[in-house]
């Protein structure tokens, strides 16, 4: 559930009507819902509450400052993986001992600015990171708390991209060489062993894969404890599916995950840390854009949008599918057509979906993407000059601007030509 729907014929971010952002902010526009983020929150808040638990936010679904402090003023952790992330979750107001390190290349920098400012633990997805962790907290007079990273060869069954949990990946370290990859870091100074971590992938749709990862991660604790390491933490990862059509069926709730986690890791007393991103953020958001052109082919229409892949690239990259409506509501029995909807960037990649069935749309009529608040805006770039697409959060019946559509003068005025030239 989502608080975009119609009200007066028009589609709103919660009470404000999308073209009132549209005509204000201009488009293309990510449009956020602060309710909507605030119960995908609760609902796994609500999923763990039978035990110890942090929900860490991934940063890289939707790095946002505005999105970051108003889900660390409700309580939640971050996962971050780069030290970029890391200074956004600090900006947000987010402690450091609610942050989490993942990521399979931290460089020493990123280590340095993370101790200093305070962190929670390193999830650690190499024996190489292991010895230069252990350099760097030794270096700082700092014993850091970690995990390490196992890859449960399991398949996550989505996405080949976004896959992370098979041998073949290059994440983690293989689940048979754990132990000795634990007895070394054990004996590595500045690293205190705290806890596993896991992290299969992302858009999962059924939870049988995370059954299975979660059921060896168990057995691995037990005996991680037998070789008297003191687990006292197990990082779950992220990755459970939104429903991106609505006429599929939805994916697993976060209830019944929770369900999972505790049936397969739930007696053995660990405090539990969960690492969603999509889940909280991605239907608390739609991509706002206009109709440029209605291009009439042979055989086919073009519906030329003034959003492109360089704003909302997962079509592109995923072959990902996202539902465009109008802004305007159809009227019922409206009659529909198919359309290819594109953008205008010159590439043919740039096209977002094929034979769409939309009412009849003309220049300067608005449609949104749903389901894009999670790696829209973190993904979009300025490719073919075209400035980064501004964000709006709305709340209630406010809205703010949480990222200004930069000129094209700031835009240029980044570059620099050498004198010389
Ligand atoms: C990307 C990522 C996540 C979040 O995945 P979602 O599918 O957005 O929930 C969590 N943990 C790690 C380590 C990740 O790389």
């Amino acid at each position: 559930m989502d608080h975009f729907t119609y009200a007066g014929g028009r589609l709103h971010a919660e009470d404000v009507p999308l073209d009132r952002i549209a005509a204000e902010v201009g488009t293309p526009v990510y449009v956020y819902s602060a309710a909507t983020l605030t119960r995908h929150y609760l609902q796994f808040r609500k999923a763990l509450d039978w035990t110890d638990h942090l929900i860490c936010f991934a940063v890289k679904a939707n790095s946002n400052l505005a999105v970051l402090k108003l889900l660390g003023d409700l309580g939640a952790g971050m996962d971050v993986v780069s030290g970029g992330e890391y200074a956004r979750a600090r900006a947000a107001g987010v402690p450091g001992d609610r942050i989490v390190f993942s990521g399979v290349g931290k460089t020493a920098d990123e280590m340095r600015r993370a101790i200093a400012g305070g962190i929670r633990q390193f999830n650690v997805e190499s024996e190489p990171e292991l010895a230069l962790l252990s350099q760097v907290a030794v270096a700082m007079g700092a014993t850091v708390p970690i995990a390490i990273r196992v890859n449960p060869d399991v398949d996550a069954r989505t996405h080949a991209k976004i896959a992370t949990g098979k041998s073949e990946n290059k994440f983690g370290i293989p689940i048979a060489g754990a132990p000795g990859v634990y007895a070394r870091a054990a004996a590595l100074p500045g690293l205190r062993v705290v806890g596993i971590d896991m992290h299969i992938g992302s858009q999962l749709t059924d939870l049988d894969p995370y059954r299975q990862a979660y059921a060896k991660m168990a057995d691995l604790c037990r005996l991680l404890r037998d070789q008297g390491h003191a687990i006292i933490r197990l990082d779950m990862g992220g990755g459970l599916g939104i429903p991106y059509r609505r006429d599929n069926a939805a994916p697993p709730l976060p209830i019944e995950y929770g369900q999972v986690i505790r049936d397969t890791v739930g007696d053995l007393g660990c405090e539990i840390e969960i690492e969603p991103g999509r889940n909280i953020v991605g239907n608390a958001g739609v991509l706002l854009t206009s109709v440029v052109y209605l291009k009439r082919g042979e055989g086919r229409d073009f519906l030329i949008l003034d959003a492109a892949m360089n704003d909302l690239i997962r079509p592109a990259m995923y072959d990902s599918h996202h539902e465009i409506v109008p802004v305007a509501e159809p009227p019922v029995g409206a009659e529909v057509a198919p359309v290819d909807v594109v953008g205008p960037v010159c590439e043919t990649g740039d096209t977002f979906a094929r034979g769409v069935e939309l009412p009849a749309l003309d220049s300067g009529d608005l449609v949104a993407f749903r389901s894009a608040g999670a790696y829209g805006a973190v993904m979009a770039s300025e490719y073919n000059s075209r400035p980064l697409v501004p964000e709006v959060l709305v709340a209630g019946d406010r809205y703010a601007v949480i990222r200004p559509r930069p000129s094209i003068e700031e835009m240029l005025a980044r570059d620099v030509v050498p004198p010389w030239l």
